[in-house]
């Protein structure tokens, strides 16, 4: 499999290198208005991978004028056409996986066995929302004496969604597929370091017969490209996933325009492990949720949470599984940690490890760069920290575990909600009545009980507390890309008041 993935990547970038990126818009490939590119290298070995467009404030708004030219048509489509066109994207996207898992390791580092099903969970996220498209008008009936009160709703306009790079093309599908169901157009700015996959998605579109306009990419850094999406006049709405600081800088730049926005950010998430849990469940979640995905994850459990009482035996086990993760190429389907994204997000994580020891940190496992021929790899590490200690408190967004240990339940409790961030909790127990104490108690938008992160297209995503403005999935997403209107009909025989009689 590792030399059959490395024979589909070989023309994938000839291809790349010979053709650059560029932006889509209106259903064509465009190079920036003012003619500038950056570069994407491999976090692998660092080698250039292609030139990419580098979007300014006139990309944005030739992107925004598609996108406002194309709306009126696709809000207006028959849903039932809407919905089968969103299931040949699925379809398509299925077609493509192996090409998109492939591009997606060599592009962000992330390993294989993840990517590949990645791109799988992007084309579900297609075809749970072609569906859903049915609904997405539905609104409440609520009767009055006098009045029928029925609310009904329409698609907001053309929106705008950025996008990060951890797990890119998956996570772009996540924003991007319920705001066409819902009958918005798009523009799209993924992130700077992770252009590759998102170049593919507009093409996919069009191959399943979207119309051009319906989506647009233009690649392009935060402080230009971003910005200029979230302060353009034409777009109603920005969904962004990304840093909390920069969250904040977005509502800044909206404020002018009035931008709806819907923000899912940073996460520092704990998972609390009680005496009485199946330990050994709860070790396989402990080390798959924070080392899966190299750790660049918002629901990354980030803090483990032990009981004393089993703290020195659970720590001992979690310490030889850590030893023992595989870290190595991202295309080679045994490896588990691949390299970094970026240089300066490999210098980030690396910093904590200077941190730990300035802290007084005990470090298990791990704490430094994983030797290799130049790629962005780091040791997986496991340190035990005090709890209101940097790195008990900081998002690291890497393969890097804080445990703390706790005596009590109201102790546990008052240890996971003592963060900025409130995304993610996971609670191990087998006393129904303690998780759903503690399932309630914490300051947190998603609650998992003797479980992973395992996501349910229906149910609510998001964050509170810095991690995040407003809910993912179901109607939830609707809620945000659409608006809702109310209508009320008079039955007729209502009083109504005389003036000027
Ligand atoms: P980032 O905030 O640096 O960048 C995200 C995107 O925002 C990029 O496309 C970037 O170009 C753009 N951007 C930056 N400055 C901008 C500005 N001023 N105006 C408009 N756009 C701007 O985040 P990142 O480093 O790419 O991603 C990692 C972060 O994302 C982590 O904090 C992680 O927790 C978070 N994240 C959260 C979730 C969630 O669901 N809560 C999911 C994935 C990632």
């Amino acid at each position: 499999m590792f030399d059959q993935n490395k024979a589909r990547l070989k023309p994938l970038l000839d291809k790349l290198g010979r053709e650059g990126i560029g932006h889509w818009i209106a259903g064509r490939r465009v190079e920036s208005a003012s003619g500038a590119t950056f570069e994407t290298r491999s976090p692998v070995d660092g080698s250039h991978i292609a030139d990419v467009a580098r979007g300014g404030a006139a990309d944005i708004a030739a992107a925004a004028a598609a996108a406002r030219a194309a709306f009126p048509a696709w809000r207006d489509m028959r849903v039932e056409k809407r919905q089968n066109l969103l299931h040949k994207v699925a379809d398509r996207i299925e077609a493509h996986a192996d090409r998109i898992a492939t591009l997606e390791c060599w592009d962000t580092g992330q390993a294989w066995r993840f990517m590949s099903k990645a791109a799988v969970r992007a084309a579900d996220n297609f075809r749970f929302f072609a569906d859903r498209c049915l609904h997405a008008r539905d609104g409440r009936n609520m009767p009055s004496a006098d009045h029928w009160n029925v609310s009904t709703r329409t698609p907001i306009g053309p929106v705008g969604v950025i996008t990060p790079w951890n797990t890119p093309f998956m996570l772009s599908t996540w924003k991007i597929a319920p705001a066409l169901a819902a009958g918005c157009t798009v523009v799209h700015k993924p992130a700077e370091w992770s252009p590759v996959t998102a170049d593919l998605l507009p093409r996919i579109l069009q191959e399943a017969g979207v119309p051009d306009g319906v989506l647009n990419t233009v690649h392009g850094f935060g402080e230009d490209a971003g910005r200029a999406l979230t302060e353009h006049e034409a777009i109603k709405a920005i969904g962004f996933v990304g840093e909390t600081s920069t969250g904040s800088a977005i509502m800044a730049q909206g404020a002018a325009t009035l931008k709806r926005v819907h923000f899912e950010l940073g996460g520092k998430n704990p998972v609390i492990v009680f005496d009485d849990a199946d330990l050994d469940r709860a070790l396989d979640a402990v080390v798959f949720m924070i080392y899966s995905l190299n750790g660049e994850r918002c629901t990354s459990s980030s803090r483990l949470l032990i009981q004393k009482s089993i703290a020195d035996d659970f720590i001992g086990k979690l310490a030889a599984r850590v030893k023992k993760l595989k870290v190595g190429h991202p295309l080679d389907p045994a490896t588990e940690i691949g390299p970094l994204i970026h240089e300066r997000h490999l210098s980030k994580v690396c910093s904590y490890f200077e941190i730990a020891k300035q802290e007084g940190a005990d470090i298990l496992v791990g704490g430094a760069r994983h030797e290799s021929d130049g790629g962005h790899y780091v040791q997986p590490t496991l340190v035990r920290a005090k709890p209101d200690s940097r790195l008990a408190q900081e998002e690291i967004f890497g393969p890097f575990l804080t445990a703390l240990t706790f005596e009590t339940e109201a102790e546990a409790v008052a240890l996971a909600n003592n963060v900025r961030y409130g995304l993610a909790g996971y609670v191990w127990s087998r006393d129904i009545g303690r998780s759903l104490r503690v399932a309630d108690a914490l300051e947190a938008g998603m609650v998992w009980v003797n479980s992973e992160n395992v996501r349910h297209l229906p149910t609510p995503f998001g964050g509170i507390k810095a991690s995040g403005i407003g809910r993912d999935g179901g109607d939830y997403s609707f809620d945000f890309y659409m608006e809702t209107k109310m209508v009320s009909l008079a039955s007729g025989a209502h009083s109504i008041q005389k003036l000027g009689t």
